[in-house]
Parts: C-alpha cells; sequence; structure tokens
C-alpha cells in the first residue's frame, strides 16, 4: 500500500470515527435526553387527555343533572306522558347534548323511557342490551337515586366504551322523594375521541381492556396494572404513544388511554444529529483535502522525490551524486545521512577500484603464469602473462577446460593433485607440462591453492613459472657434464698412464745416473792430470744436469697429481732474492753478461717454501741467460703491488712471439727455433707455473719479437708478519 493510500486510509479512518463517534454520543446522550423530553411532553399530554375526558364526562354529568331536575321530568317519570316525551324525547335533543343514550328508570326498577341514537346517522339504533346488565336493583347507575347522589364514568358495552352519568330524578328544586334515575350515556367512539383530539391536539384512543386490542396497548396494560400511572413509549420513528389506565364505574381498572404524540425533539434529533454528522463529514472531507494535499505538497512529493534520487543513483550505480531536497526537516536529515553514506560508499568504492587496479596491475604485469579456475575445471581469470605464453585469447579461455592445456600424459597426476587441492590440503611444489593453442609443450613450475566461501570450495589458484627455457638448459647441461665426465676420465687414463710411464721413466733415468755421478765425484776427487780432469768435470756438469732435470719430471708429475708438498714458512724475500744475485753475479760476469738486482727497500714477507722460491727464481734467471746472446742485459727486479709482491726476471734476449707466448708454460712445449738449437724438455716453465701456483700466486711473460722478454710472478704478501728494515 502506498503512502499516498496509506494517508488517504488514515484521513478516511479518523473522519468515520470522528463521525461514528458523534453519533453514538448524539444517539446515546443528546438523543436520549431529546427521547425523555418527548416521554416527559407525551405524559403530559396524556394527563391533558384524561383532563379533557373528565371534562366531557363533566358535561354530560352537567346535561343529566339539569335534565333529572326539572319539574317536569319529575311528572314524566310517574305518568310517561307523551307530551314530555313528544316535546324533549326527539333527535334534536341527541344531537343538542351529543349523546347517544336516554334512560328515564322509575325508583321501580321500571324503564320509563329509553332511546338510543346514531349521532352520525342522525336515526334512532336499538338500546344495546349489555347495557341493561348494568342496570340491576344493586347497580351503583341506580342505587344513588335514593341518597341523591350522581354517578358519572365509563362502562364498557359491546360496541366499545361509553361514557356515562346518572342523576337521580327530583323537582327542580331538587327536593325528593326521587323518582327515579335519568341516564345519560355517549359512545367513546371516533367522533368523541376527534373531540377530544380537538382539545388535546392529539388523536386519543381508548380501549377497553376486555377487548383484544393492539400489542402495544397490551404492552401498556401489563405496566400500567402495575401502578405506574402513566406508560410511554415510541410507536415507530415519528410517534409516540402516551397510556394511562381508566378505572370504570365500578372503580375496576376498565380502560387504557392512548394519546398519539409526534415525536418532535425526537424527530428534531434526528434532523439535528443528521445535519451535525453531515456538517462534520462535510468539514471533515474538506479538512482531509486539505490535509492530504498539505500532505501530499510538504511530505508524499519530497519524499517521493527522495525515492527517486534513491532510485536514480541505485539504478545508475553512480555513488558520486548526490540527493538535493529542499526544505529543513526530517526528510533533509534523511536526505543529508543518506549522502553521507553515499560519500562513505563512493570513497570505499574507489578504495576497492584502487586496490583492485593495483591487484590487477599485479597480475596483469606479473611474469609468472597466474590462473583461477572453477571447481568444475572452466577458467575464471587468467593473467596476460598466461595469455601470451599459452597464446589463448580471451575467447578461446571462455570455451576452455583446465583439462584441455595439460598435457595429456599428466592429466591423472594434476587431477589427483587438484584433488588435494579443492579438499584443502597443500599442494606442494606442482611441475607440469601445458600444452600452448599452438601445440608446444611448456613446461611449468608452481603451487596451487583453493578458496572456500562458507566451507565450500569456489575455485583454486594457481601460479606458475615457465621453465622450459630452464629445463632444456639443465637436460643441456646434464649433457655437457656427461661429455665432461667421459673427457675427464679419458683425460686422467691419459695423464694415470703417463705419469705411469714418466715414473718409470724417472726410475730408469735415476738408476744408472746415481752411480755416474757417485763415480764422477771420485774420479774428480782423483784425477790429477788436466786433460782428464776436464773431461770428468764434463761428465760430472752433464751428469748432474740431466739428473736436475730428472728431477724437474718429477717435481712436474708431482705437481700435476697434487702429490708435490710445500715446506711454507714465512719468507723475507728481498734477502732471498739479493743472495740469488749475489751467487748469479760471477756467472754473468765470467759469461759477458750485466746482471742489474732492483730490489725494493722493504722486507716484504710471504709465506712460502724458501727453496722451491729459490728454484722458480733460478729457473727463470737460467732461462735468462740461455735464451739471450752474449753481452746481453739480464734485470731481477721485485716490488709490492697491492697485496702482492711482484718478482720480474728481464731480458734483452730475442723475445718471444704472441703464439709460443699463449703455450710457453705448458709442458713439454719448446719454441720452434729452440728445439734443435738448445738442449731443454720445455718443463722449467711448467713447473715454475705449478709452484707459483701453489704458492696462491700467478706467472706470466711480457714480450715482443726482437724486444726481450720478462718473465714475471706474484705472491701474496704475509702483511701481517710485516717487518721493518
Ligand atoms: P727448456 O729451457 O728446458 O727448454 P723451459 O720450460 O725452461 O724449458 O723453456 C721452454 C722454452 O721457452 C724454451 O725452450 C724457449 O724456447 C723458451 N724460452 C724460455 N725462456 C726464454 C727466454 N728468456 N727468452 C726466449 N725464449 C725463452
Amino acid at each position: 500500500m502506498s503512502l499516498r493510500t496509506k494517508a488517504l486510509v488514515i484521513i478516511g479512518v479518523a473522519l468515520l470515527c470522528m463521525a461514528g463517534l458523534t453519533y453514538v454520543t448524539s444517539r446515546f446522550i443528546f438523543m436520549r435526553g431529546l427521547e425523555e423530553i418527548d416521554e416527559r411532553d407525551t405524559g403530559q399530554h396524556v394527563e391533558q387527555a384524561l383532563v379533557a375526558l373528565s371534562y366531557l364526562i363533566s358535561d354530560l354529568e352537567v346535561d343529566t343533572a339539569d335534565w333529572a331536575s326539572r319539574d317536569d321530568t319529575y311528572t314524566f317519570i310517574n305518568d310517561s306522558n307523551d307530551e314530555y316525551i313528544q316535546s324533549n324525547l326527539i333527535d334534536e335533543t341527541f344531537i343538542t347534548l351529543k349523546i347517544n343514550l336516554m334512560l328515564f328508570v322509575h325508583s321501580s326498577g321500571h324503564i320509563v323511557f329509553s332511546k338510543a341514537f346514531d349521532l352520525e346517522s342522525e336515526e334512532e339504533t336499538p338500546i344495546p342490551q349489555d347495557l341493561l346488565a348494568h342496570l340491576s336493583d344493586n347497580s351503583p347507575l341506580l342505587s344513588r337515586a335514593a341518597t341523591h347522589n350522581f354517578i358519572s364514568g365509563i362502562i364498557s358495552l359491546k360496541q366499545g366504551p361509553v361514557l356515562i352519568a346518572s342523576q337521580p330524578i327530583l323537582t327542580s328544586k331538587d327536593k325528593g322523594p326521587a323518582r327515579g334515575t335519568l341516564i345519560f350515556a355517549r359512545y367513546l367512539n371516533s367522533e368523541t375521541t376527534n373531540e377530544l383530539a380537538q382539545i388535546t391536539l392529539y388523536p386519543i384512543t381508548v380501549h377497553s381492556i376486555s377487548e383484544k386490542a393492539y400489542p402495544d396497548f397490551e404492552e401498556a396494560l401489563v405496566s400500567l396494572l402495575q401502578d405506574r400511572p402513566i406508560f410511554v413509549k415510541p410507536l415507530d420513528t415519528e410517534h409516540i404513544g402516551g397510556y394511562a389506565l381508566i378505572k370504570d364505574i365500578y372503580g375496576k381498572p376498565g380502560f387504557v388511554l392512548r394519546v398519539e404524540v409526534p415525536r418532535d425533539a425526537y424527530q428534531l434529533g434526528q434532523l439535528t444529529t443528521s445535519y451535525y454528522i453531515l456538517t462534520i463529514l462535510g468539514v471533515g472531507v474538506l479538512v482531509g483535502a486539505i490535509a492530504m494535499f498539505l500532505i501530499q505538497r510538504q511530505i508524499l512529493s519530497r519524499f517521493t522525490n527522495l525515492i527517486r534520487g534513491i532510485d536514480h543513483i541505485a539504478t545508475s550505480g553512480d555513488t558520486a551524486s548526490r540527493i538535493s531536497l529542499e526544505g529543513k526537516d526530517e526528510l533533509n536529515l534523511v536526505a543529508g545521512t543518506i549522502n553521507g553514506m553515499l560519500a562513505a560508499l563512493h570513497e570505499a568504492e574507489e578504495e576497492i577500484r584502487e586496490r583492485e587496479e593495483r591487484y590487477r596491475d599485479l597480475f596483469e604485469n606479473a611474469t609468472d603464469l597466474i590462473q583461477s579456475v572453477n571447481i568444475d575445471g572452466s577458467f575464471l581469470y587468467v593473467n596476460e602473462a598466461w595469455r601470451k605464453t599459452l597464446g589463448y585469447n580471451e575467447e578461446d579461455i571462455s570455451n576452455l577446460s583446465l583439462w584441455d592445456i595439460v598435457h595429456p600424459d599428466y592429466v591423472p597426476k594434476y587431477k589427483e593433485i587438484f584433488q588435494k587441492v579443492v579438499s584443502g590440503e597443500p599442494a606442494g611444489n606442482i611441475e607440469t607440462v601445458f600444452i600452448t593453442k599452438g601445440g608446444e609443450n611448456i613446461i611449468v613450475e608452481g603451487n596451487a591453492s583453493c578458496r572456500f566461501k562458507e566451507g565450500e570450495a569456489v575455485s583454486t589458484r594457481g601460479i606458475f613459472h615457465d621453465i622450459t627455457e630452464r629445463k632444456q638448459a639443465e637436460e643441456q647441461l646434464q649433457l655437457m657434464y656427461q661429455h665432461e665426465r667421459d673427457i675427464r676420465q679419458q683425460l686422467e687414463e691419459e695423464i694415470k698412464k703417463r705419469t705411469e710411464f714418466t715414473r718409470a721413466l724417472v726410475h730408469e733415468l735415476k738408476t744408472p745416473i746415481t752411480p755416474v755421478l757417485a763415480a764422477t765425484e771420485l774420479l774428480l776427487a782423483e784425477i790429477k792430470d788436466e786433460r782428464s780432469l776436464k773431461l770428468v768435470q764434463s761428465i760430472d756438469r752433464s751428469a748432474a744436469n740431466l739428473n736436475r732435470r730428472i728431477d724437474e719430471l718429477m717435481d712436474l708429475i708431482r705437481g700435476e697429481t697434487g702429490m708435490l708438498p710445500l715446506n711454507l714458512v714465512s719468507v723475507d724475500v728481498v734477502s732471498l732474492l739479493r743472495d740469488i744475485g749475489h751467487e748469479m753475479i760471477p756467472v754473468a760476469l765470467r759469461d759477458g753478461y750485466s746482471l742489474t738486482v732492483d730490489l725494493p727497500s722493504s722486507n716484504p714477507v710471504v709465506s712460502a717454501d724458501g727453496d722451491r722460491l729459490r728454484q722458480i727464481v733460478q729457473n727463470l734467471l737460467n732461462n735468462a741467460f740461455k735464451f739471450t746472446p752474449t753481452g746481453g742485459e739480464i734485470t731481477l727486479r721485485a716490488r709490492e703491488e697491492g697485496d702482492n709482491l711482484i718478482v720480474e726476471i728481464q731480458d734483452t734476449g730475442p723475445g718471444i712471439s704472441k703464439a709460443d707466448q699463449e703455450r710457453l708454460f705448458d709442458p713439454y712445449y719448446r719454441r720452434v727455433e729452440d728445439r734443435e738449437r738448445l738442449s731443454g724438455l720445455g718443463l722449467g716453465l711448467a713447473l715454475a707455473k705449478t709452484l707459483v701456483e701453489l704458492h696462491g700466486g700467478q706467472i706470466w711473460v711480457k714480450s715482443k719479437r726482437g724486444q726481450g722478454s720478462t718473465f714475471g710472478f706474484s705472491l701474496p704478501l704475509e702483511t701481517a708478519n710485516r717487518k721493518e728494515e
């Protein structure tokens, strides 16, 4: 029901209540009062009617008395003279006296004269037979004659009530003895009651109680017999009846008199009430219309505007718009509250939108493949990386199932994982294969979890990383590892063979050289002959040289197989180099070289095996002397550079080509031009490199063809143990 209808109903109900209340008030208070007025009024009219009736009886009584106290009547009762009859007891007398019956009863009880007359038809009628019953000897109508008393009242005959008066017949001077009784009677018919009505102004009806009268008379009689003087009862809406009980001449209740009075006050009241209610209804309708107009204009239309505004916002979903409402009342407060709510909603919406954009941006720009899948396997969301990697567009995805993109070989396993995820168990790391739109296999790795709503699994979310390249690289690497393992195995076998061969060779060479060296030593001590001594010295040098080379070979093999032990101690390198320089100067002078020793003033200390360090430097110096023509310049140099000590041996020899430099430190490598010309195995530099590296340093050569060579190596400084010179 609309508010407008409700307002109309409320006004209507209020109006009806007001009219109803007015009606009830008037009916039970106002109308009751008016009814009482009518009843009181009617009672008075009944009393008036009774008075009027008594007047009528009095008139009859007076007329009877007049006629009974006349001398001619006194005479007539005795002699029944005809003259009296002809002159007095004629029809006109009945008409003039308005009586219906005339009875002259002699004191002996003999009826001297009797006549009945119908005043309406003006004709003589028979004497009602039941009247004679009232004329018995002890009838009060006759018994009064002796006492000169009269009696009047009403008696009941068959034809109805009759007003009756009896007087003793006396002389004109009211002297007796009474010769009889004169009785005049008048029917209490409609003519009589009309006469009464002319006095009382209202219709009067009199019924004998023995008659079967109307029901209202019956009801009135019941009430009146209970000693209530007057009974009043509305006859209809327009009339009210007033009733009174009349006794007959015998003093017994004999008649009921009814006066029919118009209900003036009641009707006026009815009319007034009707006008009043109509006025109230009219005024109510007018006031209701005005109230409705004002409610419509001041409340309902504004309410409608408010609802329209809310509707518009609800339909458009535009939470930025506001409701505007004129005026300043509770509706404006409601509008204000709604606007406040809208503002809060808008702000929350903006925040949600921004957050959503942030998340969308995060997901869309993620390099991982992100997917959200419904429980039935259809896709809810996939990010751009997913679409790009798998090559499906939005339309494809809407018709796609998860099981379409998982490689058939992986579907059983993935379904198992999917079931786990949906039942809330952790999926762990998932590695599977997706198929692109183009049929390509993409190996992915990732994890998945499930989103629950009110305990029900609604969708799953998965984040996967394309590991195809990594997997391929891993496979490649595995192949390479395998290849490398094979080569290393081959190499190790080669080295093992070579080492075993070299060991055997060293053993074979050492076995004969040891007695040669011992023999040459004895010979050198014993031979005095100059020429023989020179030969023995040459043998000794060659044997010692050969022994050294065998040792080098042995050291190299030990170094390569990791079996060359170093006796590391803190070594004062500058002192060591200085000693070597001093030892080499006589050799240089003898062979025509200039040797320059350039050492730092500080005393850098390195952790090294002194003998091996000496072996490295001597090896490099020997090469410098060996490959530099006589007259050349050789320099032994050392310096600190950062955390390292750098040692360099520079010569002015032939220099070394780039190609040779690259392979110079390989075992057994020698420059082509030196291979035939000079003795050597090509092991010195290889051994020097091994030894330097065992000390944690590096070795290098800097050279240009024709511009000499500089061999250098570095050793990490033991800075903590450095001591001042
Ligand atoms: P060996 O001297 O016994 O042949 P090395 O390993 O000491 O073996 O030297 C390898 C080769 O390097 C030499 O044969 C030579 O050709 C070249 N070489 C070494 N030192 C020099 C140098 N100072 N100047 C020119 N060539 C050199």
